[in-house]
């Protein structure tokens, strides 16, 4: 790759994933070309920037022309608009991919069909279907909304008959899953990269904090993962990749249940909780995921020590904020408004137990987390 500069990719999405994609792809030579409906990017100064709504057939047709490939980094584009420009250029992941991740029942079917365990789920189309995924499932129950859901919306705790049709209509009366409510020990997720000859590169699997449905810490590698553990996670991420036919980064999210796995999402693109890469891991999840697309060979996935990374959500670490060692901030150049991503910082260390020092003492500094009991009770957890 370091000899082959002058690649060109195509990224539908303009945030800070986008952002993160062409930082990453600069220094080897590769420009990215970005196709964004928002008025607001985190991507100026990084490449071209075409603006538009996904919706745009003329230039779905148009886009690819003159790249090497298209990539996404946004899911809650059309998929037609992905299979449009794959007849013209070429696409990575593949629009099947795009497809599945964007309805929570055909996830979890394509789960099932491949022998992963799942939460139990029920597909919900009206209140007597609702009511009867209830006697299936029994309560507590979640129910979700199939398309569009992600950060924790779209969704609703259901403890009750009598709270099911204020649920529904609080999800607006689309299609819905029910899934029986799993009482995990810890959320995992997995991020691994398939290449175009079927090869396939892990990560260190991740622990995950979420609070309020967004994910405020991360871990690698997850502590008290045993080898066996090791494996399932490994071998459920290969047949996902395989049934797919899948190129590029991928990230898998597991509930860990009695020392067992159930898959309950995946990302077909590079994730929140593989930001610690860029300064954990021998070639971060953004290079990965080029060079798999690209068709050039993987480096080295290795993860260096123990790693943490905190989202800044909502508000930016004081001006005065100094990174200090091993300490990295990631700023992508947003707004702050409540609830959003507006940055992260990575923190990396010998040993568990000094990052969990190291975690908590950020957590302290104003703008840096407004989730800091949480994150605490976390570190005593699971770093101690
Ligand atoms: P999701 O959008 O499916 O990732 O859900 C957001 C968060 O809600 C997850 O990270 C979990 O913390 C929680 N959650 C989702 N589904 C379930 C479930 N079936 N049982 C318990 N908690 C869940």
């Amino acid at each position: 790759m370091v000899a082959a500069p002058g690649f060109k990719v195509g990224i539908l999405g303009a945030g800070q994933l986008g952002r993160m994609l062409a930082q990453a792809g600069r220094p080897l030579g590769v420009n990215c070309k970005f196709w964004s409906d928002r008025e607001e990017s985190c991507c100026a100064g990084l490449g071209e920037i075409v603006a538009s709504r996904y919706e745009d057939e003329l230039l779905a047709r148009r886009f690819g022309s003159g790249l090497d490939v298209v990539t996404f980094e946004f899911e809650n584009i059309p998929a037609e608009t992905l299979r449009t420009l794959s007849e013209h250029a070429r696409t990575a992941p593949p629009p099947l991919a795009l497809e599945v991740s964007q309805d929570r029942l055909k996830e979890k079917e394509l789960f099932r069909s491949l022998g992963m365990q799942t939460a139990p789920f029920v597909a919900v189309s009206d209140l007597p279907s609702a009511h009867a995924a209830a006697n299936a499932l029994g309560f507590p129950l979640i129910l979700k909304t199939r398309r569009l859901g992600y950060d924790g919306k779209g969704q609703a705790l259901v403890n009750s008959s009598s709270e099911i049709e204020t649920a529904m209509a609080t999800l607006g009366g689309v299609d819905l899953i029910a899934e029986g409510f799993v009482r995990f020990s810890r959320e995992i997720s997995m991020l691994a990269a398939r290449n175009g000859t079927g090869k396939i590169a892990f990560y260190d699997p991740v622990l995950n904090l979420h609070a309020g449905g967004i994910l405020r810490c991360s871990i690698a590698p997850a502590p008290q993962i045993s080898a066996e553990q090791l494996s399932a996670l490994r071998e459920n991420t290969v047949r996902l990749l395989n049934a797919l036919n899948y190129i590029g980064v991928i990230a898998i999210e597991f509930f860990e249940v009695g020392g067992g796995y159930l898959a309950n999402e995946f990302a077909p693109r590079v994730h929140n909780s593989g930001h610690w890469t860029i300064d954990g891991a021998k070639t971060s999840q953004f290079e990965t995921h080029l060079r798999a697309i690209l068709g050039q060979p993987f480096a080295p996935t290795t993860t260096l020590g123990r790693n943490a990374m905190l989202n800044l959500i909502g508000a930016l670490p004081a001006p005065d904020f100094s990174a200090g060692q091993s300490v990295y901030l990631h700023l992508y150049g947003k707004t702050p408004r409540p609830g959003r991503k507006v940055g992260h910082i990575n923190i990396r260390a010998p040993q568990y137990s000094d990052l969990s020092m190291k975690v908590q003492e950020l957590c302290t500094v104003p703008g840096v987390s407004d989730a800091s009991a949480e994150i605490e009770s976390f570190c005593a957890r699971y770093l101690a």
